[in-house]
This record gives C-alpha cells, structure tokens and sequence, in this order.
C-alpha cells in the first residue's frame, strides 16, 4: 500500500516530524532500525527550545518524571579556575533511552505507525523525485511507496548521502563519548563543562547530573583535535582524570557503569538547503548540531515539526518538488537561526581561545557566584567587552 508520508528514523528528528504529520491527519509510517527503547550516545542535555515542543506534544510531565534539572553552568577553564552561572533555563538531563522512547511514543498515539526493527537501505528515486524507500524488514527486503519522505536516520546517515547532502566538512565534524559514572565527586547541581587546551579550537569534557552522586560524563572533540592528541576517544577520560586538576576532582573515584559510548556529531554554522524532490533531512542527517557545545536534540525536534508544517502544506497541492519544499529552509531560519547565531557568538568570543575563558572566569566569578549576574547577564556582558576590543583594533 502506498503511504502518504514515510519517515526514516524515530529519534528526536523523526518521532518530531511524524508526531505533527499524524496529528494533521497524514497517513504517515515511521521506521526504525532498532528495538525500542533504544539508546543514544549523548549528554542527554535538554535544552529549553524544545520544552514549548514538549508540552505541545502532551508529554512535558513524563520529559520531567524521567529527567533531572539542573540549576545553571559551571565552567571550568584550561588555568583550571572555575565559575557558576546560574539562570532559569538551564537544561535538563534526561537519558535518551527514556526520552526518546517518551516521543516516539506520543507520535505513535498520535495517529503515526511505528514499526520497529526495519532497517532502510535506501530510497526508491524514480525521473529524480524520491518516491519511497526499500528496506530489510524481518529478514525480507521489503518495499514501501510513498509520496513523500523525512530522512531523519541520524548522523551516519546513509540517506543523506544518497540524496547528496551528506556534509564532511572536517571543521564541522565532531566526535563525542559518553559514559555513566558513579561516586563522581564534589558533584554539583549544575551541569559542568570543562575545557582544556588539548581540545581547542572547539571542545571540552562534560558532566551532567543525574544525582547527587551519579552522572552523565563525557568528551566533544573536533576530528583535527582529537588526532593531534594521538588518543582515541575512550582515552581522554583517563587523561582528563590524571592529567587536570578538576577532572581528578571530579573523577578520582568514579566507576564507569556499562561502557563508553562513541559516536559522530556533523555540525552547521546554520539552517543549510536540506530539501530535494520528494524528501526533506531533518536532524543529525542534515547536520543540524551546533558547533559551540554540539547540541542538537532541539534544533532536530525543531526541524522535524518544520518538515512536516511543510509536507502538509505540499500534499494539500500535490506538489512534491524541491522547489515546493525549499520553504523548508525558511521556516527553519525562522526556527533555528537565533539559536545558530546565538552559539556561534558564544564559539567565536568565548570558546575558541583558552586565554579568554580564563579571562571570562577572572572578570566575573565573584560578582556570579555571589547572584549578581546571572548566566544571560554575564555572556551579555563578556559578548560587549570583546566587540569593543574588537572594533578599536
Ligand atoms: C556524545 C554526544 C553528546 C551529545 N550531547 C547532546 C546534548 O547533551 N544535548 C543535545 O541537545 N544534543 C546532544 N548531542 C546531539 C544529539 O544527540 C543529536 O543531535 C540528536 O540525537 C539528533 O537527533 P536525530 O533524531 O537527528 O538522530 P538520532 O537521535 O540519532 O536518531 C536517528 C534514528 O534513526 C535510526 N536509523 C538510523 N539509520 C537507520 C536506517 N537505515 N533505517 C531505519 N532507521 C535508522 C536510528 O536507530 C535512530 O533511532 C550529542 C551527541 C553526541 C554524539
């Protein structure tokens, strides 16, 4: 049977996309290669773009239930000082195996069939428009028809590559790893990045809170970086543990639960042309991540709400075209564009340059610490010293 809309990947992106295509009323399947729930490699911060999306979605107390708060940032810079920032919308730390189950779950109320263990291989392209995809689904290579399809199959996406818009620019390729740990010590209720020299231009070590004791830890690294370091991914762990002060603080006496957790993170200065006859990319797949902090699970939900305000709009006249559906790009200038803005500032005058986080934490820890500035107020104000000196050079 052919369906109006497929979706490719039930992750933040895809359960997002096929959640609002269903509640409009389309016919929509989503397909995921896995066994739900699923787990993804990831800091498990949630970001307050998509809590509106959250409680639009109906399941903003479940996202609570499961998640952790955290009351501001603290960071710690390469001299080893420290700050704490705090402000009322700091992230959320909630594990994606739980989280991204809670969404692609409501898409499924929803009205969107979700049918699991069905890995695509790649999408069924006749005269240049997509017109569906063919995968291994119960030991079978089976065929569904569609007119339209979100490829929202996360970022070693094999879709994206198909359609041309996969992007391995090595300046905007990140590698990240996670892994829980227990008995982490002087633990706070922040959530705590940690940057070093070895991982500049852009990159750090995170830990997120989940407990008093436990947490999500993890290492953001470019490709460039990681190489001149001479260690794989896993090893910046034990590096950061016995060659810093603060990760010794953190991490003396920590136990790893399960195992560390590697993946890609393809970023993007900005909302880039993802759209061609008959598909859009929403997501990792279309390198949505931002290059500051390697954040994406907002930007991904926001893109698949837009791809399918845009897939609903085209089925109404039945044009399919990529010219039809590059409204997709505007919609998510509309929707992402501040975001980018706001981390590619915040990468350029704040974290590309161990010298000026260290002269951030020097200006303004005490007048922080003390609750006169707040998180917003002190980057605010970092953001105008350094565009002064910039523009009386
Ligand atoms: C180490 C690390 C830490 C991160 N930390 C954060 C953070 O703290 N906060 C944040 O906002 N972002 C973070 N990110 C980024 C965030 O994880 C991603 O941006 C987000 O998962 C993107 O969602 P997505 O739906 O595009 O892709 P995914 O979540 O990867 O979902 C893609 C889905 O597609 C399915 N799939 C793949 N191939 C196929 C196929 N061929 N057929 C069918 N199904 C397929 C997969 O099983 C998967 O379920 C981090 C990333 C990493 C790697």
């Amino acid at each position: 049977m052919k369906r109006q809309a497929i979706v490719v990947g039930a992750g933040p992106a895809g359960a997002t996309a096929a959640f609002y295509l269903a509640r409009a009323g389309i016919d929509v399947v989503m397909l995921d290669k896995e066994s739900w729930p699923r787990d993804k490699p990831c800091g498990d911060g949630l970001r307050a773009p998509i809590w509106n999306l959250y409680k639009d979605m109906g399941v903003w107390d479940e996202v609570l239930e499961y998640s952790t708060p955290s009351k501001g940032v603290l960071l710690g810079a390469p001299n080893q000082t420290t700050i704490k920032l705090y402000g009322d919308v700091s992230p959320l730390c909630g594990p994606r195996r739980l989280i991204d189950h809670i969404v692609a779950k409501a898409a499924e109320r929803e009205g969107a069939e979700f049918v699991q263990n069905f890995e695509v291989t790649e999408l069924i392209i006749k005269r240049g428009f997509v017109k569906g995809v063919v995968g291994v689904y119960q030991g079978k290579l089976t065929k569904i028809e569609s007119d339209v399809v979100v490829v929202a199959d996360g970022s070693h996406s094999r879709l994206s590559h198909q359609l041309g818009l996969y992007n391995e620019d090595p300046d905007l390729v990140f590698y990240g790893a996670r892994g829980y740990f227990e008995d982490i010590d002087e633990m706070t209720d922040l959530i705590e990045f940690f940057y070093n020299d070895m991982f500049y231009p852009t990159g750090y070590m995170w830990v997120f809170p989940m407990s008093k004791t436990k947490g999500n830890v993890g290492a953001f690294i470019t490709e460039g970086a990681l190489q001149r370091s001479g260690m794989r991914l896993e090893d910046l762990f034990g590096w950061w543990r016995d060659n810093t002060e603060l990760g010794h603080k953190r991490l003396h006496k920590a136990r790893l639960i399960g195992e560390l957790k590697g993946w890609r993170l393809p970023a993007c200065w900005g909302p880039r042309d993802n759209y061609a006859n008959g598909a859009l990319v929403a997501g990792d797949a279309g390198n949505m991540i931002e290059a500051a902090f390697g954040g994406g699970q907002d930007l991904a939900m926001l893109a698949g709400k837009d791809a399918a305000e845009v897939i609903v709009e085209a089925l109404k006249t039945g044009d399919v075209s990529a010219k039809a559906l590059s409204v997709y790009k505007d919609k998510l200038i509309k929707s992402q564009k501040e975001i980018y803005d706001g981390f590619n500032i915040a990468r350029k005058l704040m974290f590309s340059d161990p010298n000026d986080l260290c002269e951030f934490v020097r200006l303004f820890k005490d007048r922080a610490e003390s609750g006169e500035l707040d998180y917003a107020q002190a980057v605010k104000q970092w953001v105008g010293i350094k565009m002064k000196a910039m523009q009386s050079k």
